[in-house]
């Protein structure tokens, strides 16, 4: 394994911007907490202190939804022109874009990943996504319906979808700024209006769109941004009696309490939850097209993808290949900060993923697993994980069966397409699954019979802002993107009238 060396330093207004304390977004302001508390955002790289963030609690999340609900009542933004609210959103998405080295960097040093995957994934992505959503703002339609019960011309009916009022939407770390995008697109698309909790260990591209969002001349109260822990402002948000909606992407376990505490007032609920993927690859696939791509699968993002392939099925016959194949790449990934230019795999976000990806190898261990490659954490300091190809594995293993959120793969021999959907689906996970052959025919007959949300054939982590996204089973409930995520944010509203 190579360790990458040399960094390049931030960029002025990136050093400025981490070095002053950050604070909330309530009603077009910046404010101080109400409890007057902060807390530390870490490098991962070096495990030290980037920066303090004002700490939102019950009091702030308060404050937010009352703001998000005047701004929602009064029109500002719910009964202003489609167009209009269009052209904001792509405006947002030019700001963007014109910030996109700055977005990188920040993003690289709060979350970790490698400065060059910033550049050229999460912020390009999130621009994207801006402007898919500013062109849906403007076609957001009802439809005219023929009463069956009546003839023609006795009554008059039609749906409308109106926006749901004020949003709750509640992020997670391995993406930050991309997942502000995918709840923020559809939220403002439809006119509601937003309280935004980033994730306590990335919350700094976050505020950064804050202000962004300010300069776009969004009208105040439109978008509400509150830093904080999950155990309190997550929580305070998810029970506000006041919010109509929910949207959630996090930990499956999370996503139960988040169901709960909207059971107060019934709040609709939208989860993007955990996955454990299987990514199948059948003895007439092109291997050198599967072997990167599924190697890409696992160790993308340091590991940290919902939906990354992480049981890796392989027919027997070139199970070795495989093996061999994905064990090699791992072993050339530059590990290291992701500030160098080198560096491809950077550290997990934290100290406390550190040690559950290194407690999820241990368990493997124990219970018989082998490492082909990697098996550990990378040098001391920081929170870098060596990527890691594991067999000799049973299905019912800990690391078979959990999410471990690192880049951990298991490889896993079978011995033909009858044995392998019963196993792809022994899962309580059903986000997404990857299918590599040159057979048409068992390509589309394994992606109708495994049951997860999306099915990658001949490629991976393909994503689009039109593309739904999301989860069977306990990978969630509600899709993410494309026109489906409309579906969240909108009341079907019924008018029938008598002729
Ligand atoms: P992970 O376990 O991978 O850190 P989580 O599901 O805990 O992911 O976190 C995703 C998001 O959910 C974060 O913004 C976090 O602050 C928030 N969160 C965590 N616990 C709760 C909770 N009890 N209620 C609401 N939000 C929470």
């Amino acid at each position: 394994m190579a360790t990458a060396t040399s960094a390049i330093q931030p960029e002025p207004s990136v050093a400025t911007f981490v070095a002053r304390k950050q604070k909330m977004l309530i009603n077009g302001k910046w404010v101080e907490a109400a409890s007057g508390k902060t807390f530390p955002t870490f490098n991962p790289a070096t495990g030290e202190i980037l920066s303090h963030v004002a700490e939102g609690d019950r009091e702030d999340i308060d404050r937010a939804v009352k703001a998000a609900r005047a701004a929602f009542e009064s029109g500002a933004w719910s009964r202003i022109s489609p167009s209009e609210r269009g052209r904001l959103i792509w405006k947002l998405a030019d700001l963007i874009e014109k910030h996109l080295e700055e977005f990188a960097q920040l993003e690289s040093l709060d979350n970790g990943k490698p400065l060059c995957i910033a550049r050229a994934a999460d912020v390009p992505l999130t621009v994207d996504h801006f402007r898919y959503y500013a062109g849906w703002a403007t076609k957001i339609e009802g439809n005219t319906i023929p009463m069956s019960f009546a003839r023609p011309g006795t009554y008059h009916a039609y749906t409308v979808r109106e926006p749901i009022g004020v949003v709750g939407q509640i992020i997670p770390w391995n993406f930050p700024l991309l997942m502000a995008a995918w709840k923020l697109g559809a939220a403002l698309a439809t006119g509601c209006t937003v309280v935004l909790k980033p994730a306590e260990q990335t919350p700094l591209t976050a505020l950064r769109l804050g202000e962004l969002i300010l300069e776009a001349g969004f009208p105040d109260g439109v978008v509400n941004i509150v830093p904080g822990y999950g155990e309190t402002a997550g929580a305070a948000l998810a029970a506000h009696m006041d919010v109509d909606k929910v949207a959630f992407t996090g930990s499956t376990e999370v996503g139960k309490l988040i169901l709960q505490a909207a059971a107060g007032n019934l709040k609709k609920v939208s989860l993007e939850l955990g996955g454990k993927s299987p990514n199948i690859i059948f003895d007439d696939a092109d291997l050198d097209a599967a072997i990167p791509g599924s190697s890409m699968a696992i160790f993308f993002n340091q590991g940290q993808c919902c939906c990354a392939g992480s049981r890796l099925f392989v027919e027997k016959k070139v199970f070795d290949r495989v093996v061999d194949g994905v064990a090699q790449t791992a072993a050339k990934i530059r590990v290291g900060p992701g500030f160098d230019p080198a560096t491809e795999l950077g550290p997990l976000v934290s100290e406390e993923q550190l040690r559950r990806v290194c407690g999820y190898l241990d368990s493997g261990f124990k219970e018989g697993a082998k490492a082909v490659v990697g098996g550990s954490r990378h040098g001391d300091k920081g929170y870098f994980v060596k990527p890691t190809v594991l067999v000799d594995t049973r299905d019912n293993m800990k690391v078979v069966q959990e999410e471990i959120f690192g880049p951990v793969v298991t490889a896993i021999p079978f011995s033909e397409a009858g044995e392998i959907i019963p196993r792809a689906n022994d899962t309580m996970y059903g986000l997404a699954a990857g299918v590599w052959t040159r057979d048409v025919k068992k390509a589309h007959s394994i992606a109708s019979k495994i049951k997860a949300g999306t099915i990658w054939i001949n490629c991976y982590n393909v994503f689009d802002a039109a593309l739904p996204f999301g989860g069977y089973k306990q990978s969630g409930w509600g899709r993410e993107m494309g026109h489906e995520v409309l579906k969240n944010y909108t009341e079907v509203k019924s008018v029938c009238s008598a002729l």
